[in-house]
């Protein structure tokens, strides 16, 4: 049996530790969280806390916890804790051990080994400094990676051919972008930018601000606030930031946030994407600079990327997304949970050099953008038939994401809901799957906000409701196998696609060459084995027959994608959705 090696991801905010399971990576959860935050503190009775007790006491009790000392790593100095000096060296090992803790105890053995990632931009003595942090804690560090190349192999690895890809990570209080060069697996880091002052505790701060305007503005609530509310404050616009993630309203709510004149006050704002957008703007503007910087390093303009891995869970902001495609007109990709997504690839390095048998990290993703239709600009023109994209294709399922709509006209009563399934600009050219309709509005002036909100499960059922906001009035629809119903079409229409873009006939790609190249091929890959592997989770359930033939065609979709071979892959991939549809029908 090979010696297990672990992957630590080590970072500033979070830590995470992960290991290859049955030739995948898997991030081995504590306690059903998958997440260590990197705080390390003393407790009341003198006890060392690591991880989320840590974090939570840290605004109450700052002289007994330490955090992100990641950016001290390297440094000659010494910080205290419970009254003690230790050295950032220390301090990451205490994190260390408790990963490593962590994964023995979910593995039940003695781990030794690991593979650490630290920034591109780690010097010797950073990279010194982190190896030393390992053997404090027990661990040999067997390799050190960069997050930028760990990132790169998450998303890739396996795959052959070579690309030139922008890894942008943004983390809790770091941004590092990185143009990374793979060829036939070997992957270098070109260039690198960053700031290792931005970060999502910055948009935090930024809504902490805004609450705190609108308790002097709003209430009179001035001057310094209690320790135990500032720490509820901070907490609640986390929270708030992850919920205008996925919607567009958050509200804060704290009761009995302080007392005022003996009479408690409780907290209750709401907050719009829109306004956080616009308070979190510059930063994103920062970051393209960097990217354009790091560009620039490489040699490279930005139409020479071929592909963007958004990394750090501070990507999740849709802003992020959105500004990176503006700018580059490439959608990125975001479909391994980023702030995982570098754990995993050090699981993957480390299970290569253990001599595993390793595979691409796979998840459950929508292969289609659901949407719905309004009113806007359509080629110069205003529309009604304006696509929306709610939920957008190669996100994670299950999901769960809405948009805000706005009547048109003063007492408008009813508003219809369609619900489209596509990437068209003009809502008419997409399938449409269903419509309902919200009748009985309240009497108010145009404009007035309906919240739609798309549910998308593992089974491929769409739930779309339809929400007054102002009254909570609702109307839904469920659209079962949303995504499985047009799958055979859709799949001809991809194929013709991909086919007329090596001229007639069939899809048969020049010698020894462009498959593993075109975007559009690499996807089809990735679809397939997404789809490889929700049929590997039917057999079960399947009858002998269905079974046989459902492996046969699991095994050929493999053995095309282990070759390479982009052409071999529709024919098994149309049957599979075929019988996959029906059993599912
Ligand atoms: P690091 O690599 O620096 O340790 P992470 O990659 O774990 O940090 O990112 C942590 C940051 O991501 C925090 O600021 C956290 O609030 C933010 N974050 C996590 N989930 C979301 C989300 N759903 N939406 C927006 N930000 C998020
Ligand atoms: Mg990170």
């Amino acid at each position: 049996m090979v010696e297990t090696i672990i992957g630590i991801d080590l970072g500033t905010t979070n830590s995470e530790v992960a290991v290859i399971e049955n030739g995948k990576a898997s991030i081995i959860p504590d306690q059903g969280c998958r997440i260590l935050p990197s705080f390390v503190g003393v407790g009341d009775d003198g006890t060392v806390l690591v991880g989320e007790p840590a974090r939570n006491q840290y605004k109450l009790y700052p002289d007994r916890t330490v955090k992100s000392i990641k950016r001290r790593m390297g440094e000659d100095v010494k910080v205290m804790l419970g009254g003690m000096p230790f050295t950032p060296q220390e301090i990451s090992a205490i994190i260390l051990k408790k990963l490593k803790e962590i994964a023995e105890r979910h593995l039940d053995r003695t781990l030794r080994k690991a593979v650490i990632t630290v920034p591109a931009y780690f010097s010797d003595a950073q990279r010194q400094a982190t190896k030393e942090a390992g053997e404090i804690a027990g661990v040999d560090v067997i390799k050190i990676i960069n997050e930028p190349t760990a990132a790169a192999l998450a998303y890739e690895s396996g795959q052959p051919g070579s690309r030139r890809i922008l890894v942008y990570d943004l983390g809790g209080g770091t941004f590092d972008v990185s143009v990374v060069e793979m060829e036939e697996g070997v992957i270098e880091v070109r260039a690198g930018h960053g700031n290792n002052r931005l970060g999502g505790d910055d948009f935090d701060q930024k809504i902490v601000e805004h609450v705190l305007q609108c308790l002097r503005e709003e209430h009179g609530i001035d001057g310094d606030l209690p320790a135990r509310a500032m720490a509820r404050i901070d907490r609640a616009a986390e929270a708030a930031k992850r919920v205008l993630s996925d919607h567009p309203f958050a509200k804060i709510e704290e009761e009995y946030l302080l007392e005022r004149d003996g009479v408690p006050f409780h907290l209750a704002i709401e907050i719009s994407r829109d306004e956080y957008e616009g308070m979190i703007a510059p930063f994103i503007e920062e970051t393209l600079e960097a990217v354009h910087t790091a560009l620039s390093g490489a040699g490279l303009v930005a139409s020479q990327i071929e592909e963007i891995l958004l990394v750090g869970g501070a990507t999740r902001t849709p802003l992020v997304a959105r500004r990176l495609q503006e700018e580059f007109g490439l959608v990125p990709r975001q479909e391994i949970d980023p702030d995982l997504c570098v754990a995993a690839g050090a699981a993957i390095q480390a299970g290569m050099i253990a001599g595993q048998e390793v595979s691409a990290v796979l998840v459950d993703i929508t292969p289609y953008t659901f949407g719905t239709s309004a009113f806007d600009e359509l080629d110069g023109l205003p529309s009604p038939h304006c696509y929306v994209p709610v939920i957008k294709k190669n996100t994670p399922i299950p999901v769960t994401k809405s948009e805000v709509f706005y009547t048109m006209f003063d007492d408008q009563e009813t508003v219809i809901i369609q619900v489209f399934q596509g990437e068209e600009r003009d809502a008419r050219k997409n399938i449409k799957i269903g419509e309902f309709k919200v009748s009985g509005l309240s009497k108010a002036p145009a404009g007035n906000p309906i919240i739609a909100r798309f549910e998308l499960d593992r089974n491929g059922i769409l739930q779309v409701t339809a929400v007054e906001k102002k009254t909570g009035l609702a109307g839904k629809i469920t659209i079962d196998n949303a995504v499985s119903k047009f799958g055979t079409e859709e799949m001809a229409a991809a194929r013709e696609r991909v086919g007329a873009l090596f001229g007639a006939g069939r899809a048969e790609p020049p010698p020894g060459h462009a498959h593993g190249t075109g975007a559009a091929v690499r996807h089809e890959f990735t679809k397939a084995r997404a789809l490889a592997e929700k049929a590997e989770r039917m057999l079960e359930g399947a009858s002998d027959e269905d079974r046989e033939e459902l492996v046969n065609l699991i095994e050929e979709i493999n053995d095309a994608i282990a070759r390479n071979d982009a052409a071999a892959l529709s024919d098994p991939v149309e049957q599979l959705s075929e019988i996959i549809f029906y059993l599912e029908s």
